[in-house]
């Protein structure tokens, strides 16, 4: 019999974040897949610059940087020709550390984050399914079988399916999974093609009635590639990678030559979200959550974002540094986003696979217009950039926010990044707890509800006149939660 305060089922990233988040707290748990370890495919490959700042907080985004590499640009090849190259290098510079679209292997990422899990002494329990769950007074219990055949009970406080799309606790639970399917069957491949284009930049290649996706990978002329089957491919699986590749070629019309693949499927795009993101004292994170199409790379970031917001809560939990109540405010925080990010990617998976006359239009004539346009304004630029890197995330109407500070920086927003001679802001957030910082001649206060770790800061000198550039006050306290996101600002 396993017993456990927190049981996760899934060691996809979610769960191996949620994992990771927890042994950063030292709070304990377990955390079991039904794979042999961590995934060997390729998956998802844009790692968003707020997953980045997370990954700065565990200390792995060094190595995350040097093993991916930035993407500098996105080249627009309507019908075989080069129409317009928009260069988007650092189009967040100021606003993040990581100022950029980054390209890392979903596989590496898990590697990552497995790695860090073991440098805390921590471990994953491999070839073990979730085959049963029932509730069991307030928590729940249930079975557990690996791969030898043999099972073993289970018993725990707190219950998060990590599941992925088909979440194994999002059916024992019966927690609707609401959505639609798209009609056309999307194709992902991973292959070796000859390009006669620079590799550090995203490539679109669209004529009339399809679009391709070229996004680079490691490895000489590796690319990910994405597209729409043909509408007369009823099954996937009657469309070989032969007949896949010829109609590579027909939509990119120029010259490049397909000389092997690592992978390729086919498959229905589904954009779906469950109703709350909490049952109970079980919770959904991840794909097990909401599901979308992958237009703008948000997937896995918004798994890896859920469980940075709910580790540091279940821990509090656990440890006794708050009441169990702050628990519900994970679905009041992420769900939100979920819902928005379903409608808008599902909308934009809309615009480029639709075949009306209208659409092809926009494709092939006004998309690189404007979006050249946009990229030359800064506002634009910079809100592009916050939008697609997630780092405008904001709980401003979540129960944990009370509604105090600015326009400029109000409790739920994301604390900012800044950066002045010799220091920088995210280092203040670098320790495990809540972070007080006093400017001028404030002093602490108490943080209701909270028992738990807490870092004090005086902020002086360059560094406060930095800060209050970036929003904060002169002469006050602010208060930023353990995942970097304001909690309250008092001004004197
Ligand atoms: C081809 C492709 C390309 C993508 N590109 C991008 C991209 O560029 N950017 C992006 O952000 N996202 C992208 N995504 C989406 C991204 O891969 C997913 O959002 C991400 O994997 C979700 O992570 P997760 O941990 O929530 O779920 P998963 O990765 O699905 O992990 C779920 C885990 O749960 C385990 N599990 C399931 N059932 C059980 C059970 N009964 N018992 C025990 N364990 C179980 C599974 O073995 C699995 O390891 C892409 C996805 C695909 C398929």
């Amino acid at each position: 019999m396993i017993k456990t305060p927190i049981l996760i089922v899934g060691a996809g990233p979610t769960g191996l974040m949620l994992s990771a988040q927890l042994h950063r707290y030292s709070a304990p748990h377990t955390i079991i897949d039904r794979k042999e370890g961590i995934t060997t495919l390729s998956k998802a490959l844009a790692v968003q610059a707020r997953t980045l700042e997370q990954y700065r907080q565990l200390g792995i985004a060094d190595a995350a940087t040097r093993e991916g590499f930035v993407a500098q640009n996105v080249r627009f090849l309507i019908k075989g020709r080069s129409r317009a190259l928009i260069q988007f290098g650092e189009i967040g510079a100021g606003l993040s550390p990581y100022p950029y679209l980054f390209i890392l292997e979903q596989a590496r990422n898990e590697a990552l984050l497995r790695d860090y899990i073991v440098s805390r002494r921590g471990s994953v329990g491999w070839s073990t399914e979730l085959v049963d769950v029932r509730k069991n007074g307030t928590g729940y219990a249930g079975t557990l079988k690996r791969s030898d055949g043999n099972t073993e009970e289970f018993e725990c406080q707190y219950l998060v399916g990590c599941g992925g799309a088909h979440s194994p606790v999002r059916h024992f639970l019966d927690m609707p999974f609401k959505g639609g399917t798209n009609e056309q069957h999307f194709f992902v491949a991973d292959v070796t093609i000859e390009l006669n284009v620079e590799k550090q930049g995203l490539l679109l290649a669209i004529n009339q009635k399809e679009f391709l996706g070229f996004f680079p990978m490691s490895g000489d002329n590796q690319y990910r590639v994405i597209g729409i089957l043909p509408p007369s491919v009823k099954d996937p699986a009657d469309f070989p990678f032969d007949a896949l590749a010829a109609h590579i070629h027909e939509v990119l019309d120029i010259p490049a030559k397909i000389t092997g693949h690592a992978w390729y499927s086919g498959y229905r795009v589904h954009h779906r979200i469950t109703d709350s993101f909490q049952s109970g004292n079980a919770f959904l994170a991840g794909d097990a959550a909401h599901i979308h199409s992958p237009a703008g790379g948000q997937g896995m970031n918004t798994g890896l974002g859920d469980a940075v917001n709910l580790g540091w809560k279940l821990a509090a939990v656990v440890n006794g540094w708050a009441d169990a109540k702050i628990l519900a405010s994970y679905n009041e925080e992420r769900r939100p986003f979920g819902v928005q990010l379903v409608h808008t990617t599902d909308r934009a998976f809309g615009v480029m696979v639709s075949p009306s006359w209208a659409a092809r239009q926009f494709r092939t004539r006004v998309l690189p217009v404007l979006l050249g346009a946009v990229l030359k304004f800064k506002p634009l630029r910079r809100m592009m950039f916050r939008t697609i890197s997630q780092t405008r995330i904001s709980y401003r109407g979540s129960s944990l926010s009370d509604g105090s500070g600015s326009s400029a920086l109000r409790s739920g927003d994301r604390f900012p990044w800044f950066e002045w001679d010799g220091g920088n802001s995210f280092n203040w957030l670098s320790d495990v707890g809540y972070v007080m910082l006093r400017l001028g001649q404030a002093v602490g206060v108490n943080i209701p509800g909270w028992s738990g770790p807490v870092v004090h800061v005086a902020v002086t000198g360059s560094a406060a006149d930095a800060a209050v550039r970036a929003g904060l006050p002169a002469n006050g306290v602010v208060i930023v939660r353990p995942d970097m996101h304001v909690a309250k600002v008092i001004t004197h």
